[in-house]
């Protein structure tokens, strides 16, 4: 993330509120229509993090916005789940539908420091993101519990990466695949290690060849109650249906996208 804001010339320590796109969810085309979708999965502040200190002032109307939309998945993602109790809005109870909460594990004493907070909170929906993967991390123990739906793994990128060991992501792999979690290996990253074989490869190769490892794994759905707007419950038929093209099928991201909207973001 520092990367990559040094390269657009901005200063990634700073912390700001985004301008207009804050209240995107809301959003709606010339028709009325809400520009994202009944079903759709929206990632919060995935360059940042929903609990930061510094984010207390805006989280609130955070909050009012992902109450607004209880017919869109909110993927919340955060290191410091330890402020996540105290941050949570007064009408939260046991967890809201619409919202899935996931930790980041990137070695296993940030799995042991997080994944316990995690499974204290109120949450309906729980997830883990080993990203950047740069230890063997094991999880089996928490994934015994059954409330961890699924698991992201992803090198690590850019200027210093570190290694990421293909023999680490199989041993997680396996431990989903005993537990039936999904489990999505979404790229190498650019410092790649196999049978002693170093690898560094541009980010579309990445995906690729994280696909042609076939370490990703569909395991037992979870389900979203998921209600329109108005309160009512949703429909299947309501949903959004995602659409890949061809150029999707052999993506490593494909098991948890929400769909090509031919943005022409992905490279072919
Ligand atoms: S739109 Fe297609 S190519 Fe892009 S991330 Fe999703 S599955 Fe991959």
């Amino acid at each position: 993330m520092y990367f990559l804001d040094r390269q657009r010339g901005s200063d990634g320590s700073f912390i700001y509120r985004t301008g207009k796109n804050f209240n995107y969810p809301l959003h709606r085309d010339r028709k009325g229509n809400y520009i994202v979708k009944s079903g759709e999965t929206l990632r919060v502040s995935m360059t940042s993090d929903f609990f930061l200190e510094e984010a207390d002032m805006w989280r609130k109307e955070a909050w009012d916005i992902i109450h607004e939309r209880p017919d869109v998945k909110f993927f919340l993602l955060t290191k410091r789940p330890e402020r996540v109790l105290s941050s949570l809005p007064h009408d939260w109870n046991d967890g809201w539908e619409n919202v899935m909460l996931n930790v980041t594990c990137e070695n296993q004493r940030r799995a042991d420091e997080r994944i316990p907070i995690l499974l204290s909170l109120p949450f309906k929906h729980v997830g883990l993101m080993c990203a950047p993967f740069i230890g063997k991390v094991s999880i089996r123990k928490y994934l015994q519990t059954g409330r961890i739906e699924q698991v992201l793994c992803d090198g690590e990128n850019y200027d210093g990466a570190r290694e990421c060991n293909f023999d680490w992501v199989k041993e997680l792999h396996d431990e989903c695949v005993e537990s039936n979690t999904t489990f999505a290996f979404l790229g190498i990253g650019n410092n790649f290690v196999k049978d002693g074989k170093h690898y560094r490869l541009n980010s579309s190769t990445q995906k690729l060849m994280a696909y042609k490892s076939n370490m990703n794994y569909k395991g037992k759905e979870f389900v979203y109650n998921l209600k329109s707007p108005l309160g009512f419950p949703l429909q299947k038929e309501e949903m959004y249906v995602p659409y890949f093209p061809d150029h999707c099928l052999t993506c490593s991201m494909k098991i948890i996208c929400n769909g090509c909207s031919n943005c022409g973001k992905c490279k072919r």
